[in-house]
């Protein structure tokens, strides 16, 4: 299979937080694709796929990339400029939503939250899905805290939506939830049959959620994951 390539460059690079980076790309001219999909991003000697944080109706291609230690790619990611040219793929992958207006229940931990910030938008925003839509968020420590009052904006305008989020290694002075997804999700669905759910974090979370919903007699071709 041919993959197409697009050279686009960088037109704003900020911090979420103290390691995730957020990038706004110039998006190539008829450059369409699904809330969920990812693109990949090629270096010299190097290919690496990243999640589409924007929503197809943006002008731009939002990216979001948590820099890891001694990461490859990491490393370019911190060091790279404005204005900079990149290389990138046609978007792929089936961790995607269509535009039916059904019940969803999404799980994300740390930069897992890209693609289902697409989703999110696209289906409050463009599609204007009238079902409940639950997000729940996993951080590891307050400092790396992000998105959340963008968040907290999309719940206070669309009241089908609600999130919430927990740390799994808080202070002692944090106030808000704590521990791991897997402690909270089984009090929030309310729904097991008619729920489709969305699960995109690091491997271990996403094993433990499917075997929790699973577990649950969730009917497995209800549960979509991305493994970051
Ligand atoms: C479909 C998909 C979508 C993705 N979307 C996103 C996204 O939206 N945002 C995002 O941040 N990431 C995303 N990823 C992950 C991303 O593709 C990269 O894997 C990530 O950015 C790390 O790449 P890197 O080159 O910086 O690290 P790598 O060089 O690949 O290294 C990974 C880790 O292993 C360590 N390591 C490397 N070599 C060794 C060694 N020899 N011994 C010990 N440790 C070692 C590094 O220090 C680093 O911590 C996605 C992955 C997939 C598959």
């Amino acid at each position: 299979m041919t993959i197409n390539t697009y050279q686009t460059n960088i037109i704003k690079k900020e911090n979420l937080n103290i390691d995730t980076l957020y990038f706004q790309l110039k998006k190539p001219a008829n450059y369409d694709f699904k809330p969920g999909q990812f693109l990949q991003i090629f270096f010299e000697n190097l290919k690496r796929s990243y999640s589409i944080f924007s929503k197809p109706s943006d002008e731009t291609i939002d990216l979001c990339i948590k820099c890891l230690a001694g990461g490859e790619a990491s490393e370019i990611f911190k060091n790279i400029t404005v204005g900079e040219n990149i290389k990138i793929s046609d978007p792929m992958g089936h961790f995607i939503i269509n535009e039916d207006d059904v019940e969803r229940t999404y799980v994300a931990t740390g930069s897992g939250i890209a693609p289902i910030v697409s989703m999110l938008r696209t289906s409050l925003e463009d599609y204007a899905h009238k079902s409940k839509i639950y997000l729940l968020f996993g951080i590891r420590y307050e400092e790396d805290i992000f998105y959340i009052k963008e968040l907290e904006e999309l719940s206070n305008k669309y009241t089908n939506f609600s999130f919430d989020f927990t740390l799994s290694r808080p202070s002692e002075n944090w106030k808000g939830n704590t521990g791991r997804v897997s402690a909270h999700l089984p009090s929030k669905i309310t729904d097991k049959k008619n729920n489709q759910f969305y699960l995109c974090g690091s491997p271990d979370m996403v094993k433990d959620i499917r075997k929790l919903l699973i577990d649950s007699d969730v009917d497995m071709k209800n549960i979509k994951f991305e493994i970051f």
